[in-house]
């Protein structure tokens, strides 16, 4: 398949341009668009608008690309982890989150992550490869096609990997996302580690899609120590670019603040936390931390996660404690690291 054309891997533009190409007529354009991103095809051979003839013809440029699925499996509270193969033999995971109405996809962005924050095992392997925006977006596809007729209507970029350090791919995806699949922008979450001057870059790139910040810490000290991009963008620096994150009516920025017992759990780093964040729109995810093998960094008791959330909440701010869902099949938040021996 090397030299042929996935044509999953183009834009809009670019379909259009590949079927110009090939002296055929425009609506072909809109049906191979319409069987790859409405009906899932995963092959030209499922496109039966097309002559055969016409399959073959193009089968001879182009293929469409799939993420082989691995494994899935499916937690005691609903969640379900998918394991996903990539063209190079590289694994990633998904995770889909049912609740209420709501049907939640988290995707990642890279096979691992560069960042090497202390408590999250994505981090550990280090960074293995940048996803290419059709891996980025077939995520979302697959799942769709094995959950047909129900679809995904939400989107969270809290899988594998740092998103804004794969910029270009990731937006690309969003765009795609939007345009093709049909989920709003304001369903989609991006969440950060706190590259500043891409949360600056990002709403030109992909506007008003929904910002999330990993701050974690309340002091530089202590950040520093759990996500070394805080060397280079201090909480200073981070919460500057976040005060300039435009904002539609109505919006918040998510604060995910993973509570860690005796390092950034204290009544003193809630009350920082209310300093901090003063004047920017935003509500607070309080997450206690999942704990993985090789690291000895604990969970916080209930009381400290209470005494936090109650610093916040009677400073009128709004303070959700978060369970990660999927613990039971390593699939809650930092438990992602793409690999079968993730299993147990
Ligand atoms: N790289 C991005 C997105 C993926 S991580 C980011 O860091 O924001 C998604 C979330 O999982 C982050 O908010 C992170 O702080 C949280 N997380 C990582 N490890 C965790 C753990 N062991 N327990 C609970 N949450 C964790
Ligand atoms: Fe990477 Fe996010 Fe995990 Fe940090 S928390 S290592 S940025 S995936």
């Amino acid at each position: 398949m090397s030299n042929r054309i996935n044509l999953k891997s183009l834009s809009r533009d670019k379909i259009f341009n590949f079927i110009e190409a090939r002296g055929l007529p425009r609506y072909r354009a809109d049906q191979l668009l319409n069987w790859i991103y409405e009906r899932y095809a995963s092959s030209l051979e499922e496109i039966t608008e097309f002559s055969k003839d016409l399959r073959t013809r193009l089968g001879e440029i182009a293929y469409i690309g799939n993420l082989a699925v691995v494994d899935r499996q499916r937690s005691s509270d609903g969640t379900e982890k998918f394991l996903f193969g990539l063209e190079d033999g590289q694994t990633i995971e998904s995770v889909l989150i049912p609740d209420k109405d709501r049907l939640t996809l988290c995707i990642s962005s890279q096979v691992g992550c560069a960042m090497g924050c202390s408590f999250c095992l994505t981090g550990k392997s280090g960074l293995l490869r940048n996803l290419r925006a059709w891996e980025i977006l077939d995520q979302v596809l697959s799942v769709n096609r094995l959950i047909k007729p129900k679809k995904i209507t939400n989107i969270v970029l809290m899988g594998m990997g740092e998103p804004m350090a794969n910029f270009e791919e990731v937006v690309d995806a969003l765009k795609r996302i939007v345009l093709f699949i049909g989920i709003s922008k304001r369903k989609i979450t991006l969440s950060t580690a706190g590259l500043a001057p891409k949360i600056i870059e990002l709403p030109k790139a992909a506007p008003d899609i929904n910002l999330a910040i990993s701050l974690n810490a309340t002091t530089d000290a202590v950040r520093d120590r759990l996500m070394p991009i805080n060397r280079k963008y201090p909480i200073r620096i981070l919460i500057d670019a976040l005060r300039r994150y435009p904002l539609k009516p109505m919006r918040k920025i998510t604060i995910e603040y993973v509570l860690i017992a005796g390092v950034n759990d204290s009544v003193e780093d809630a009350r920082r936390l209310v300093r901090l964040l003063k004047g920017i729109r935003c509500k607070v995810n309080l997450i206690p931390l999942n704990p993985h093998e090789g690291s000895a960094l604990q969970r916080p008791s209930d009381v400290s996660v209470f005494a936090f959330q109650k610093v916040l909440t009677d400073n009128k701010m709004t303070a959700l404690i978060r369970e990660s869902k999927g613990q039971d099949i390593l699939a809650a938040c930092g438990q992602l690291r793409g690999s079968y021996e993730g299993k147990q």
